[in-house]
């Protein structure tokens, strides 16, 4: 990854100070800092990656599949259980390791975005479930056994803002009936059981807007046909989305997740964590996109000289490392904080603000590089494009990390 065989400074004339810096042609430490901490865990994740190479991907892309083996590998390595504590079945790690797997899955070609969700909404329940619904969940889902792929917060008419959901769930005798609809609700057609955002009081009645949200575990091959109905729902990129309609669906009441009306405080809980592991998957595309360039770069001739040797190639390379690095400094100052227990909501949001624009910027300059051929599907350039694209709107849009920014780290009136 290390832009030293096109450094200008190393072939022309350097200087000193440049030999000190540049040895060899390479940065010292360079490779050490682009690949990052848990080297082991990398590399054994990278191992496992290359057996699901372009044309696996380019295939499902193609028929809109579901990486069914990829994610069945995953999980018999124990990858998607890192979060999950030992006592329950997991590895117990933090999230370091949990962003250093996502980082490398996205760095290999592969997307994360399949099974990721296993990795870390266990964490509402982890949190905030009863220690019965602990012992009876977490260690099938730490093993594969049942798969809590999904959860439905967004809905079509109340969009980012989460109060003004319309799906509604009534306790009646010892079940809740729940009512109303979903969209966008991921990997739904490949999960046992579904993490759902509930009104369970009007949005008028608490002090707050978001007071009154629940959430609620709905295990979904007993409720299929029975209220429940998914729908998929296609989309620019592969990402198994669907529509889920709820009707009449009753779910026993010991299947609420804490306490009544404490939803949305639930859902905000896990915000830190997904955001730091969004930033990951966004850095190990922006990874894969410069190294994918730099590549092609040296290898494609025209005018009868690599392209790569012209500045006006070799700068949006350099532009998109150095974008990268930063948003990895950021990233790993969020990961610092979260697995030392210590407030990291700027930093959280920050990295995956920074990670998206890098990866997003990284996309543009990579396909510019290999130009038409960017566009050509067995270069995988393209399908990589439309989906880091994602990270721009889901699961959380840049405005409204700017917005987070500008209203909590910055103190400026509040717009919303
Ligand atoms: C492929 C895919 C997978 C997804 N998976 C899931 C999932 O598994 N579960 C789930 O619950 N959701 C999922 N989502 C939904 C996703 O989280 C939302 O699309 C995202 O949060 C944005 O919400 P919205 O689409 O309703 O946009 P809207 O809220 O309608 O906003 C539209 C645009 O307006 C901007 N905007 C809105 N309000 C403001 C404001 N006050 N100031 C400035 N700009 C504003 C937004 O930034 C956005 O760009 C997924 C979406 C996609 C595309």
């Amino acid at each position: 990854m290390a832009g030293g065989a096109c450094d200008p400074a190393f072939r022309g004339g350097a200087n000193l100070l440049t030999w000190a810096v540049f040895r060899g042609g390479r940065e010292e430490g360079r490779d050490g800092a682009m690949s990052g901490n848990h080297p082991e865990i990398r590399e054994a994740v990278a191992a496992l990656c290359a057996g699901f190479p372009g044309e696996y991907w380019r295939k499902l892309d193609r028929e809109r599949a579901y990486p069914t083996a990829f994610v069945k590998a995953l999980t018999a390595a124990g990858y998607l259980a890192v979060l999950i504590p030992e006592k329950y079945g997991g590895s117990g790690l933090g999230i370091s390791e949990a962003a250093a797997i996502l980082e490398e899955i996205h760095k290999s070609g592969c997307n994360g975005g399949a099974c990721h969700a296993q990795m870390y909404i266990m964490g509402t329940v982890l949190r905030h479930g009863s220690e019965k619904q602990k012992k009876k969940y977490l260690p099938k889902i730490a093993t594969g056994e049942l798969r809590l792929q999904a959860f439905g917060v967004t809905e079509p008419t109340s969009g980012t803002d989460t109060s003004r959901i319309h799906t509604t769930a009534k306790r009646v005798g010892n079940k809740y009936v729940i009512n109303g609809q979903k969209v966008w609700t991921s990997r739904a057609e490949h999960s046992d059981l579904m993490l759902v955002l509930a009104r369970t009081a009007p949005r008028d009645e608490g002090k707050k807007p978001h007071e009154g949200i629940s959430v609620f575990l709905v295990e979904m091959r007993q409720a299929l046909g029975k209220g429940l109905t998914v729908k998929p729902l296609r989309a620019m990129i592969n990402h198994a989305t669907t529509e889920v309609f709820f009707d009449d669906l009753k779910v026993p009441s010991e299947n609420l997740i804490g306490e009544e009306g404490k939803g949305f405080r639930y859902l905000l809980d896990g915000l830190n964590a997904e955001r730091i592991l969004i930033a990951a998957e966004a850095l190990g595309d922006a990874e894969w996109f410069i190294d994918k360039a730099k590549t092609y770069a040296g290898e494609r001739r025209v005018f009868d000289r690599p392209i790569g040797q012209n500045q006006g190639i070799q700068f949006p390379i350099a532009r998109a490392y150095a974008e990268t690095q930063a948003a990895k400094l950021m990233t790993e100052k969020a990961i610092r904080l979260f697995d030392s227990g210590q407030a990291c909501g700027a930093e959280a949001n920050m990295a995956k603000l920074l990670a998206a624009d890098a990866s997003w910027n990284a996309a543009d300059m990579c396909l510019q590089t290999h130009g038409g051929f960017g566009f050509a599907e067995e270069y995988d350039v393209e399908r990589k494009f439309r989906e880091t694209r994602l990270f721009q709107v889901a699961p959380i849009s840049t405005n409204l990390i700017l917005s987070y920014i500008a209203e909590h780290v910055l103190g400026l009136p509040r717009s919303f």
